[in-house]
């Protein structure tokens, strides 16, 4: 079977899960990392079998703390055919330089700007990024919200989409962020970056608005979400479009637990070490009267992503060349939506 060669620059939150799904993936091969230090992450990597690599004037600093490295930056980027890059936001857009000097296909995140590549979903547009030099892969709650409006928007045409966003404050490492008390709203006036976001992929057509509210919480965010529709709807025809959504779950049938927190346990109690990629809808939140409806659900900020990054490799670099195609080998190798009754 053909593969792509992948390297992944900055091994956070976000790249190490890309790093590791990369490595279930039968046509991907993972060829190292990138680490600016060699803390815990680096050791964490090691134990994975993964090779580091670091900037030249850094790989002293790594030797010193008896951490291996396989090569510099440079050495990694000549040996890849796919970079996903994941340094903090806004640090990508510096690396751009480098990856096009190198001729590596990119995967940024959402929190580059939206400039810097065409904002990529893979329900939306993958045919439209097919052979591409890169793609954004949007942020966290931008695809919480794109996969939901895609199973509403297979129910029927969609007038209005309003929704808040309570997003959790910090990732669990993140020990110097906040709000350690309080909620708040950010930004003030609407629209909060989200919607703006959902438009740079279905179109500017979409009449949609988000507010957005901080949260003291690590666990993950939850969207509450009120559509109105151009016909009647009916209440089984959104909870159906909305179980035949890929990378979303309808949480309903046996008692699913309400809380961000017991959800993110029984995803440890599945053994995926507490990431949950897909959406996770509560059933009994999904509200219908005639044209209108509403529906509460979670996302988990570290995880979500990851599918899509993985998908964003395949169609930067053919490895196949339709969405469900692709969607169906990712879900498959990372055993998404395997854990619903
Ligand atoms: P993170 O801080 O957890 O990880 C970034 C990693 O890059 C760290 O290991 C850091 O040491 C390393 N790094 C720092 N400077 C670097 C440099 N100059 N070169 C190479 N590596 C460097 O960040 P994250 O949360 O994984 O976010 C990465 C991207 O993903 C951002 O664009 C962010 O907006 C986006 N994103 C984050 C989340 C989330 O909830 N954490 C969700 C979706 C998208």
């Amino acid at each position: 079977m053909r593969y792509v060669r992948v390297g992944v620059n900055g091994y956070g939150t976000i790249g190490k899960r890309v790093a590791w799904a990369v490595m279930k993936q039968p046509d991907m091969k993972l060829v190292g990392v990138i680490k600016t230090r060699p803390n815990w992450e680096a050791l964490s990597a090691i134990s994975r079998g993964i090779s580091i690599y670091a900037p030249k004037e850094r790989i002293k600093v790594f030797e010193d703390a008896g951490i291996k490295v396989s090569g510099s930056v440079e050495d990694l980027l000549s040996s890849i055919d796919v970079v996903v890059d994941a340094t903090p936001a806004g640090t990508g857009v510096k690396y751009l330089k480098s990856y096009v000097r190198a001729g590596v296909k990119t995967v940024f995140q959402g929190g580059e700007p939206a400039s810097i590549a065409p904002s990529f979903n893979p329900l939306y547009n993958y045919e439209k990024v097919l052979g591409r030099d890169r793609v954004r892969v949007v942020s966290c709650n931008t695809t919480g919200i794109l996969r939901v409006l895609h199973g509403l928007m297979r129910v029927a045409e969609l007038e209005v989409v309003r929704g808040v966003i309570i997003r959790r404050g910090a990732d669990l490492k993140e020990v110097g962020k906040g709000p350690i008390e309080g909620l708040i709203l950010k930004p003030v006036r609407p629209p909060s970056h989200h919607s703006e976001d959902v438009k740079r992929v279905i179109g500017d057509w979409l009449n949609i608005l988000t507010y957005s509210v901080i949260a003291p919480t690590t666990l993950a965010h939850l969207h509450v979400m009120y559509v109105r529709f151009k016909e009647r709807v009916r209440r089984e025809d959104i909870i159906d479009s909305l179980k035949n959504t890929p990378r979303v779950i309808v949480a309903e049938g046996v008692e699913y637990p309400s809380s961000t927190a017991e959800l993110r346990e029984l995803a440890r109690d599945l053994g995926r070490g507490g990431d949950i990629y897909e959406v996770v809808v509560w059933g009994d939140s999904v509200w219908v009267n005639n044209y209108e409806a509403g529906l509460a659900y979670m996302v988990h900020q570290e995880s979500i992503v990851i599918p899509d990054n993985i998908d964003a490799i395949r169609a930067l670099t053919k490895l196949a060349v339709r969405a469900d195609e692709s969607i169906r080998i990712t879900d498959t190798s990372l055993g998404i939506k395997g854990w619903v009754k």
